[in-house]
């Protein structure tokens, strides 16, 4: 995919194919490793330019779509990564992390279920034993699951939904600040959701709302600590997420084109907005949601 980069200028529109997938569910979490066509993370493409050099960073569902993305730039930037990930999604795993180590960084793997808060708190102790500190915070590990019929929603599924997106980003972050330097900078994954919630989402919607309100509220906490908190919201990107249940089989075939752009995003696209966030190049921007959304724009 190495003519799809970041950096040459052309229309964004054609710069990615529109995807017509099959329609082809995938248990959840969905791997990488079995999305077709498959999304592009960076890997020919991302040119890092010593933006985190020597930073510390702890990303959440770093093995695959946005979190891998990420990881890859990061390591690139030249930070030592930890990525978080379910066991399941070892192989997942596996090839970003060798990617980080291609970039002459430490990397850190760090599988476990994040729906529980002493997993979470073991995150943060291995991540900051091991690196000394956490300059970076990506709480980007998420549940979709799409159910059309409100009957149908089982209180398990809304637990977990809550659980995986807003609770374990509670649990980690409050166990991360104390290892964070004044200079730090915390970047949640939110979504489109959180503005426009789709009908079927209703519980993975409110819990995007839960993080964009997180975000801004605890920017304002940590402020006098010297630490930065925001937050990415993406429209439609092309995911494992998306193909694992996070969508109905007939949406997966138009997947994204109802967007002003005409197509859905690649996770490489996702990149550079988490980089400039974690970086000390947004030092004034703090509480902030930064949209990368194919021109659904946040309100
Ligand atoms: P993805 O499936 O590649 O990443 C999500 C990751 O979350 C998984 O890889 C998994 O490692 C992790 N995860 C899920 N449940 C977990 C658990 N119980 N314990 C530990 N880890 C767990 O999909 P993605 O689309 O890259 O998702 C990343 C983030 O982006 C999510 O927060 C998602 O809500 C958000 N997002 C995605 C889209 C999109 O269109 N793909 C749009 C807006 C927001
Ligand atoms: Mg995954």
């Amino acid at each position: 995919m190495s003519q799809y980069d970041q950096y040459t200028m052309q229309d964004p529109r054609t710069q990615y194919p529109t995807i017509s997938a099959s329609g082809e569910l995938q248990p959840e979490p969905g791997l990488d490793a079995a999305t077709r066509p498959r999304p592009d993370h960076g890997e020919e493409t991302y040119r890092g330019t010593g933006r985190l050099k020597g930073r510390k960073a702890l990303i959440t569902g770093g093995d695959s779509g946005i979190g891998a993305a990420v990881a890859i730039a990061f390591a690139r930037e030249g930070a030592d990564v930890a990525i978080g990930y379910l066991l399941s999604e070892q192989q997942d795993a596996d090839h970003v992390l060798k990617e980080i180590e291609l970039a002459g960084v430490k990397a850190l793997a760090l599988p476990g279920d994040i729906k529980d808060e002493t997993v979470c708190k073991e995150l943060v102790r291995k991540t900051a034993g091991e690196f000394g500190s956490i300059d970076i915070l990506v709480n980007n590990a998420g549940k979709q699951e799409f159910v059309g019929e409100l009957q149908d929603i089982t209180s398990e599924q809304f637990q977990h939904t809550f659980q995986t997106n807003v609770f374990a980003m509670f649990w980690i972050t409050q166990a991360a600040v104390p290892h964070m330097p004044a200079g730090a900078s915390i970047v949640n994954t939110t979504s489109i959701q959180s503005y426009q919630p789709s009908p079927g989402l209703l519980d993975y919607a409110s819990t995007k709302g839960a993080i964009t309100a997180f975000t801004k509220s605890l920017a304002k906490m940590l402020a006098n600590k010297g630490i930065r908190v925001n937050a990415v919201a993406p429209g439609p990107i092309w995911t494992p997420l998306q193909p694992s249940h996070g969508q109905p089989p007939d949406k997966l075939k138009e997947f994204g084109q109802n967007t002003p752009l005409g197509r859905p995003g690649q996770p490489a696209e996702l990149a550079p907005a988490y980089v400039y966030l974690a970086s000390q190049e947004s030092s004034y921007v703090t509480a902030e949601v930064l949209g990368v959304t194919g021109g659904q724009h946040l309100p």
